[in-house]
C-alpha cells in the first residue's frame, strides 16, 4: 500500500487513521483490479472522538452569524465548480456511474451548497401581532447541535452536500458517516469544507461500514440524524433514535412508475422509460423500475423501448461513449441477477437482457445487461420489490383509473411520472399518485435542488430533503414574546 493509497477520517480540524489502525479497500466496480485506495476501518472511539470535536465546535459556530456561515458555503460551491471534472472522474471510478452523470452528482452539490448559502440570509421566522398590548411576538429558527449524517453510496458527493449545507448553514456541527463504497467522493466534498476555512470540529467525517454507523446513531451527544440508504437499515436507525427521542430523518426505497396514457408522445416516453430504467444502472431511489402502458400502444411502447435498450452501451463509465456503467459491487450484481431468476419463475416475460456481462473487457466488473419484462402482473415480486439494478418492468393497463391504481398498489412512495397531452388526465395523476414526486412528460429522475425532495409511505419518515424542508429538519424553532407593559398580562384570561 503506497502513502497516497491510504486516506483518513477528519475529526477536530485533523486528517488522521483509526485509533484501530485498520483499514477497508475501495476498488473500481468497473475492474476490481484497479484499487483506488485505503480507508480507516473506524472502530467507536473514533465515534466519540468526532462528536467530541463536533460538540465544542457547535459551542462558536451557532454565535456565528448565518450569512458568514453562508460565505463560506458559497466558496465551497466555487471550489467543487473548479474541480468538478478531477471529482466526476474520481466518483466514476469509485462507483461506476457514467461520466456525465457523475459531473452531474458533483453539479448537485454545487447547486446545493449555492443555494444553502443563499439561504444564509432568508431564514425568515415569523413576526406577528401579539394578543395583548404593549407585547412583541416572533419566532426564529435556532440550531439543534451535532448532526450525524449516514449516506448511501448511489450519490456519493450530492447526498453527503444534501444533509452538511442545510445543516451548517443552521448553526449545527456534523459528523458524516458516508458509504464504504464511496469514502473517495465524500472525503472529496470534505476536503474542499477545510480549504475555504470551516472552523475545526465543524465538519468531521468517519470512514466505515454498518457497525460505526449503528454506533454513531446511538451516541448521545448526537442530537439528529439524518439518514439516506435502505429500507432494512432506516428501520434500525428508527429503532436506535426512539429511546432518546432523538430526532431522525429517513430517504428510504423506491419503487417508482412511469404510466403512459393512449394519448402520450410515445418517443418522449421510451426516452423517459430509458432514462428512468437505466440511467446509474437503474441504481437511483427514482429509478423508474415499472412502466404502466396503456394497452392501445403496449405493443408500439414495447418495440420501441426494447429497440433503444438493445442500443445502449453497457461498459466503464470512464469511456465517454459508455451510456450504462457496472453494478457497485458483487453483492448488489448478484441481488440483481437473483431478482432476474423470480422475475422469469414468476412468468414474466423477458424481452431483453437478463445476463451477467462477463467475457473480454467485462470480465473484472460487476455488469448485467439493461433487462425488460413484459406482460408483469402489478402483484409479482419484480413489480413490488426494489431492485436497484437495471431491470424494467412494463405493466399492461386499461385506463388511467386502473394505471393510478397499479402505480400505489406498492409499499413505497417516492416518485411518479405521467405521459399524456391531456391535462385533465395528468391533473388527475398528479393529485392522486401516492409519492413524494411527481412528473408530466418526464421520467421519475430529475429533482431540483431548491424543492422538497423525500416521500411517503414505506419511502420515508414525513421529513424532506432540500429545499426550504430541509431547513425545517435541521433547525427548531423558538416562539418568543417580549412583554413591554410592565405589568403581569395573562394570555388567554386578561381579555379586557
Ligand atoms: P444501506 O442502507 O445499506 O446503507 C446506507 C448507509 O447506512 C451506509 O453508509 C451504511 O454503511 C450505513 N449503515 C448500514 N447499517 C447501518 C446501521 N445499522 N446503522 C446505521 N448506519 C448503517 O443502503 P445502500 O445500499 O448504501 O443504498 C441503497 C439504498 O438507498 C436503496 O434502498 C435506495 O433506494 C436508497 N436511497 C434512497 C434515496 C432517497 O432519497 N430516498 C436516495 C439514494 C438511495
Amino acid at each position: 500500500m503506497s502513502h497516497n493509497d491510504l486516506h483518513q477520517n477528519f475529526i477536530g480540524g485533523k486528517w488522521m487513521p483509526s485509533v484501530s489502525q485498520a483499514s477497508f479497500e475501495n476498488r473500481n466496480p468497473a475492474n476490481t483490479d484497479d484499487v483506488i485506495g485505503h480507508f480507516p476501518d473506524s472502530q467507536i472511539e473514533d465515534i466519540n472522538q468526532a462528536v467530541a470535536a463536533a460538540t465544542t465546535a457547535f459551542h462558536q459556530w451557532r454565535l456565528v452569524p448565518a450569512p458568514k456561515r453562508a460565505e463560506l458555503i458559497f466558496r465551497a460551491a466555487e471550489r467543487l465548480t473548479d474541480r468538478k471534472a478531477d471529482y466526476a472522474r474520481a466518483m466514476t471510478r469509485e462507483m461506476g456511474k457514467v461520466l456525465t452523470e457523475a459531473a452531474g452528482d458533483v453539479q448537485e452539490a454545487i447547486d446545493m451548497s449555492y443555494y444553502m448559502a443563499g439561504e444564509g440570509r432568508r431564514q425568515f421566522g415569523q413576526t406577528t401581532p401579539a394578543e395583548l398590548p404593549n407585547k412583541f411576538a416572533m419566532s426564529v429558527r435556532q440550531p439543534l447541535g451535532v448532526c450525524g449524517l449516514i449516506s448511501p453510496w448511489n450519490f456519493p458527493m450530492a447526498i453527503p452536500s444534501w444533509k452538511i449545507m442545510p445543516a451548517l448553514v443552521c448553526g449545527n456541527t456534523v459528523v458524516l458517516k458516508p458509504a464504504p463504497e464511496t469514502p473517495l467522493s465524500a472525503a472529496h466534498l470534505v476536503k474542499i469544507l477545510e480549504d475555504v476555512g470551516v472552523p475545526p470540529g465543524v465538519v468531521n467525517m468517519v470512514h466505515g461500514g454498518a457497525d460505526i454507523g449503528a454506533a454513531l446513531t446511538r451516541h448521545s451527544g448526537v442530537q439528529v440524524i439524518s439518514f439516506t440508504g435502505s429500507n432494512t437499515t432506516g428501520r434500525l436507525v428508527a429503532q436506535a433514535c426512539a429511546p432518546d427521542f432523538r430526532r431522525c430523518h429517513l430517504e428510504m426505497g423506491g419503487k417508482n412508475a412511469i404510466i403512459v396514457m393512449d394519448d402520450a408522445n410515445l418517443e418522449l416516453a421510451i426516452d423517459g422509460a430509458v432514462w428512468g430504467g437505466f440511467g446509474t444502472s437503474g441504481q437511483r431511489c427514482t429509478a423508474a423500475s415499472r412502466v404502466i402502458v396503456h394497452q392501445k400502444v403496449y405493443k408500439a411502447f414495447l418495440e420501441g423501448f426494447t429497440e433503444r435498450t438493445r442500443r445502449l452501451r453497457v461498459g466503464d463509465g470512464q469511456d465517454p461513449s459508455v451510456q450504462v456503467g457496472p453494478l457497485v459491487r458483487l453483492s448488489q450484481m448478484e441481488k440483481v441477477l437473483s431478482y432476474i431468476r423470480i422475475g422469469m419463475d414468476e412468468g414474466a416475460k423477458r424481452l431483453i437482457g437478463g445476463r451477467r456481462l462477463e467475457s473480454g473487457a467485462y470480465a473484472k466488473g460487476f455488469f448485467v445487461e439493461p433487462t425488460i419484462f413484459g406482460d408483469v402482473d402489478p402483484n409479482m415480486r419484480i413489480a413490488q420489490e426494489e431492485i436497484f439494478g437495471p431491470v424494467s418492468a412494463v405493466i399492461p393497463c386499461d385506463d388511467l383509473a386502473q394505471a393510478i391504481a397499479i402505480a400505489n398498489r406498492v409499499s413505497y412512495g417516492l416518485s411518479a411520472a405521467i405521459y399524456t397531452q391531456d391535462i385533465n388526465k395528468a391533473f388527475t395523476a398528479m393529485r392522486d399518485l401516492h409519492t413524494g414526486i411527481f412528473y408530466v412528460n418526464a421520467s421519475t429522475i430529475g429533482a431540483e435542488v431548491h424543492l422538497p425532495f423525500g416521500g411517503v409511505k414505506a419511502t420515508g419518515n414525513g421529513h424532506r430533503e432540500a429545499g426550504q424542508a430541509a431547513l425545517d429538519f435541521f433547525s427548531e424553532w423558538k416562539s418568543i414574546y417580549v412583554d413591554f407593559s410592565g405589568k403581569l398580562q395573562r394570555a388567554q384570561i386578561d381579555r379586557e
